[in-house]
């Protein structure tokens, strides 16, 4: 059971003692309490856990701090949608939103190499009105003798350059808790020029002991990478032990599952899984077409695969697009072969924005049969 108290609740107020003195003595229960930021105002939602199968509703919902009460399942409690939940979706992160409705797309780089390269995507960007990129500084590689990234001495040049572009948020993989603190710190000295949405990376994403660190932090929203070899319900309980710790701020992204299946993609394109996710939680679903297909092969209709994996995402309601872009593919360190080029983005983008206005179409469509079957 989940009690929302009314919004604005003080914590030094007798309602609330009132309240919370009768839930934390309900015998069998056990009780958590979780802060929500909206954008207009502070939430409480206190937790109930345990024996809960007898609890009263309307008792619960007559404490003089309690606004209303939800029934909810076992799986997914923070971040799931559950029976009669009105809950918000998504928030806002330094001035951009992230919710399940609208779109952001986060074109970069795959690895950052070098500050030529780097500059030349950050001007792109702002050319293409675009306030968000990918730049990876730890990257996970397979083989030990690969690049691994620069790690925390690009992150001055990186950040700096973020900000002289107006660039507002970069999706950065981690690889290890001690990189938020060097982001962090980074970012702090420099007097925060850009904000940074830390990434979970496909292999890590049940590295629970890395996932637990960054929930306990909630500075930086978190995008978390489905993982490459479980079940969809594994990697959104995933996602929920980031929102157990206290980080509710989670984008769950869809890059493709490893099997030969796949081929000739790199990854078995899982984007009919959209819809699926936001209908199970109230997480914003990105999509990553780059690391799911995973080369530059291109369709009799002269249109890339990379390009038609990001129109099945965006049609089916994507909420963000994380893509890899690069000014020299043959000069970058990491996955140059999938990277799309700076004079493809316009269209790109063109394209994306035609399957978000396609998707909102679609919506009416289907709203209109369903009035018409309630007239
Ligand atoms: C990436 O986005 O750079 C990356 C390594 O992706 P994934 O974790 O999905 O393989
Ligand atoms: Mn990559």
């Amino acid at each position: 059971m989940l009690a929302i108290l009314h919004p604005d609740t003080a914590l030094d107020s007798e309602a609330y003692r009132q309240t919370m003195h009768f839930l934390e003595n309900l015998p069998g229960v056990s009780v958590r309490v979780h802060e929500v930021q909206g954008a207009k105002q502070r939430l409480t939602e206190v937790y109930l856990l345990g024996d809960t199968k007898s609890l009263d509703k309307d008792e619960i919902e007559a404490l003089p701090a309690v606004e209303r009460a939800i029934r909810i399942s076992d799986d997914y409690r923070i971040l799931g949608r559950h029976k009669d939940d009105r809950r918000q979706s998504g928030f806002t992160y330094n001035g951009v939103t992230f919710d399940q409705s609208n779109l952001n797309i986060f074109a970069g780089l795959c690895a950052v190499d070098v500050p030529e390269h780097v500059e030349q995507m950050m001007q792109a960007l702002e050319d293409n009105g675009q306030v968000c990129t990918r730049m990876g500084a730890y990257k996970p590689r397979t083989n030990p003798y690969s690049f691994q990234g620069h790690g925390k001495g690009c992150l001055p040049w990186v950040f700096e350059k973020a900000g002289k572009h107006g660039i507002k948020v970069i999706a950065m993989e981690i690889t290890h808790e001690s990189h938020i603190e060097e982001i962090d710190h980074c970012l702090e000295q420099l007097g925060r020029p850009t904000g940074v949405m830390v990434q979970v990376g496909t292999r890590n994403t049940q590295n629970f002991e890395l996932l637990k660190a960054i929930g306990r932090q909630s500075t930086y929203p978190v995008l978390l990478k489905r993982g490459f070899g479980i079940t969809l319900n594994e990697s959104l309980n995933a996602a929920e032990y980031l929102a157990s710790e206290g980080n509710a701020n989670v984008i769950f992204c869809l890059r493709g599952m490893k099997t030969e299946a796949g081929q000739p993609h790199r990854n078995m394109v899982d984007f009919a899984h959209v819809p699926a996710v936001k209908r199970l939680t109230r997480m914003p679903v990105c999509v990553d077409p780059s690391h799911s297909v995973g080369s530059r092969e291109r369709a009799p209709d002269g249109v890339l695969d990379v390009m038609h994996a990001t129109a099945q995402g965006v049609i089916a309601g994507a909420n963000m697009v994380l893509v890899d872009f690069h000014p020299k593919p043959e000069k970058a360190l990491v996955d140059g072969p999938q990277a799309l080029l700076m004079e493809e983005l316009p269209a790109y983008l063109e394209d994306i924005q035609l399957c978000h206005d396609t998707w909102t179409k679609r919506q009416q469509i289907y709203n209109r049969l369903k009035e018409s079957a309630k007239a």
